[in-house]
């Protein structure tokens, strides 16, 4: 048996094709959008959030005065932009960015909550039929840290008879399908605890939905403390989408964060 910490890596993001990009604004708005995003895009942390913006910006055509004539000022600073934007609740342009995450060493009861989440994501997860664990990883959570030993003498003696049950089998002998048959019948003992990992897609507005509905005080623990992380990843990287959040520390030692802008 081993204790594991449940780990957050963001290993992609939405990249933006510059010059096709270019193009498209000379083709939208001439010079005034070509500036415009010579002035913007140096700028940007994130050409996630350049899209988002230049998302925006298509619906009133509002690179600069004059390529609408109901536009009669815009606003300039990309940071007012989206904070406006956030305010209105207009959430769909930030659907057009993604972020890919790999969660690892995190355990069934996380990925169950973390799936209910349907809209806006990919998911790609460990098969427990295909992949036959070949020991028991397992994270404690702080309410049962101080009977850490008792935790790992139930979990050890629960790895034994998984590997009695498991040693009755003549694995060399068996097909590849028949593997999996067996791999997924002997899982059902396996605790939900079980560290496995997965891999999630979503889109920013998903992303601002799931952080704030997880981390929630009232949200299960792991979640929690996996949704802190990925909070300070997003906004260390997209200042501009999720500088309204804010976090505060709860009793059990994990944050909890709101953003100012609920509806988006
Ligand atoms: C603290 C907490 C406790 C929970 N406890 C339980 C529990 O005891 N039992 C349980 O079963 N679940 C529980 N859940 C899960 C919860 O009910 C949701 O299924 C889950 O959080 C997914 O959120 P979502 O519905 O916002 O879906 P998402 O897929 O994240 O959807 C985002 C938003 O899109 C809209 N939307 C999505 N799907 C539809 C649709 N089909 N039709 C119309 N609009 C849609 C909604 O506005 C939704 O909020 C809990 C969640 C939390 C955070």
């Amino acid at each position: 048996m081993r204790f594991v910490e449940p780990k957050v890596y963001m290993i992609g993001e939405t990249k933006l094709d510059l010059g096709q990009t270019r193009l498209m604004l000379r083709a939208l708005g001439g010079r005034t959008a070509l500036e415009w995003m010579s002035r913007t895009s140096p700028n940007s942390r994130s050409e996630g959030e350049l899209l988002t913006e230049i998302a925006g910006r298509i619906c009133y055509k509002s690179f600069g005065v004059g390529l609408n004539p109901n536009v009669k000022k815009i606003r300039t600073s990309s940071k007012e932009y989206i904070q406006n934007t956030l305010s209105k609740g207009d959430g769909s342009i930030f659907e057009h960015a993604s972020c890919t995450f790999a969660f690892i060493d995190v355990s069934r009861v996380f990925t169950h909550e973390l799936v209910r989440h349907r809209v806006g994501v990919a998911i790609s997860q460990e098969s427990l039929r295909y992949v036959r664990p070949t020991d028991l990883a397992l994270w404690i959570p702080p309410e049962l840290a101080e009977r850490k030993m008792e935790f790992k003498a139930i979990v050890e003696r629960m790895e034994e008879d998984y590997k009695s049950l498991e040693n009755d089998y003549d694995w060399d002998s068996m097909n590849f399908d028949e593997k999996k048959r067996v791999t997924s019948a002997l899982r059902r003992i396996a605790p939900d605890g079980m560290a496995t990992s997965i891999i999630w897609t979503a889109n920013h507005r998903t992303i601002r939905h799931v952080i704030t509905m997880r981390t929630a005080e009232s949200a299960e623990v792991e979640i929690r403390y996996i949704f802190d992380k990925v909070a300070r990843v997003m906004k260390r990287k997209f200042p501009l989408i999720y500088g309204d959040f804010q976090h505060t520390k709860l009793p059990d030692g994990t944050w909890s964060w709101r953003p100012k802008f609920v509806k988006a």
